[in-house]
């Protein structure tokens, strides 16, 4: 049995991110909103486009104005308005200067923007009361924010507003994401049905499926769901092959632990795959099976008991399929430190998993524990999730009010 450390080790090293070549597609700049981007992006358009003025004012050659005051005020000529927008026409010549906006160009010879603040209008001139504090003051020059040709974007990042508004600005209005990944799911056992159907006596209706495709299509990938299968070794063998055959990754809970009905294991190994993790020191979620097929296709055998399935999808599948996604960083999964709300107790033989909340409390990160039983059968308690705190192998109790280990989900 492998440490959660160890495991994850092994599971991260197993995947490799989808080619930059083969595994993408161009959709326009709206659709692109979560995508992950493909191709770094570059621009032909320098940033500022021109030198223009960071002010309403005045723009003026520094040399006429370097040594205006209140007392001995610079008189100039005002030889054009220029709002945002326009081109301007005039050549700013000693003793002249233009009335300039926010945005817009500067003319030619004009160096330096005098704020409108330091100003006073006379009719076709305009008294400059202050000197600038230095030449080019309030002048945004040309490409000093990109330069034209160099890199925008890198390949690897996940789009949202602030990235759209950077594509948009340098007009790319088609993006190259990487495909979503295919994230085939199902689901094992007799006494499972879908949730439409009255239970009989002894059964339960199938959450796991609906929870896994939640979180599949919440990290940016599709889900295939296929159903649920009976413990039967023919029906599972059939949904392993069709799985495998059309999803990069494959999700199956129960069927992985020790009973006499727990074939998924024996199927995997009998269709070609290869099993590298059969169970993690972790609570819940010891029964684990990651194995990888030649097509490059990870099998997560993940358990069936409800919290057990989704606390190693958080801890496993999340960042997997993130990583093959194409996202260059922010993968990994992220812990934090937090002050826990009620004591935490563990036996201290597996890493073991509390689910929660996490709060931020006057600066400071604080856990509570769902209420009710923290037994891994037990999903009533587990929505409004979005934190797991941890104890590690050998921490068997952490106080209320001492520090813990969080991952976020
Ligand atoms: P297993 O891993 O197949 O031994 O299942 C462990 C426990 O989880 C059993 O009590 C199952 O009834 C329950 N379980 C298995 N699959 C699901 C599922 N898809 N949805 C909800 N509970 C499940
Ligand atoms: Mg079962």
């Amino acid at each position: 049995m492998f440490s959660v450390k160890e495991a994850e080790a092994i599971v991260f090293n197993l995947v490799q991110p989808l080619d930059r070549q083969r595994d993408t597609e161009v959709v326009d700049l709206l659709s692109a909103n979560s995508r992950i981007l493909a191709s770094p992006v570059s621009s032909q358009l320098d940033f500022p486009h021109w030198d223009n003025s960071a002010m309403d004012g005045y723009a003026v050659r520094y040399t006429d104005v370097q040594q205006a005051s209140q007392e001995q005020p610079v008189s100039l000529e005002i030889v054009e308005d220029i709002p945002a927008g326009y081109q301007p026409q005039s050549t700013i010549q000693q003793g002249q200067a233009a009335r300039i906006f926010t945005g817009a160009v500067m003319p030619t010879s004009a160096d330096t923007v005098v704020m409108q603040e330091r100003t006073r209008r006379e009719d076709n001139r305009v008294l400059i009361l202050a000197a600038p504090t230095k030449p080019q003051e309030f002048v945004r020059h040309r490409a000093c924010y990109y330069k034209a040709g160099t890199q925008l974007l890198p390949a690897g990042v996940r789009l949202h507003g602030t990235e759209i508004a950077v594509l948009a600005a340098a007009q790319c209005t088609q993006v190259s994401v990487f495909r979503r990944l295919r994230v085939a799911i199902f689901s094992t056992g007799d006494e499972l049905v879908t949730p439409d159907k009255p239970l009989q006596p002894g059964q339960i209706v199938d959450s796991n499926q609906y929870a896994l495709a939640a979180l599949v299509k919440q990290i940016g990938a599709e889900p295939l769901m296929l159903g649920i299968v009976p413990d039967k070794p023919d029906a599972l063998e059939e949904a392993i092959a069709h799985a495998i055959s059309n999803a990069d990754v494959v999700l199956s809970s129960g069927g992985v632990s020790v009973g006499d009905y727990d074939y998924v294991e024996r199927i995997i190994e009998s269709l070609g795959g290869e099993i590298h993790i059969q169970a993690v020191a972790m609570k819940p979620g010891k029964p684990l099976t990651v194995a990888t097929f030649t097509n490059q296709v990870i099998y997560f055998g993940l358990p069936g008991n409800p919290v057990s399935a989704l606390v190693t999808f958080w801890r496993f599948v999340q960042p997997t399929i993130k990583k093959i996604s194409g996202l260059a960083e922010g993968w990994q999964p992220k812990f934090v430190k937090a002050r826990t709300r009620h004591q935490l107790r563990s036996d201290g033989k597996r890493e073991t998993y509390f689910w929660g909340q996490l709060h931020l409390t006057d600066g400071v990160y604080e856990f509570q524990v769902a209420g009710g039983s923290q037994n891994s059968g037990n999903l009533i308690n587990i929505a409004q999730t979005n934190a797991l705190a941890v104890l590690l192998v050998g921490q068997t109790l952490i106080s209320q009010g001492e520090e813990v280990q969080v991952l976020l989900v």
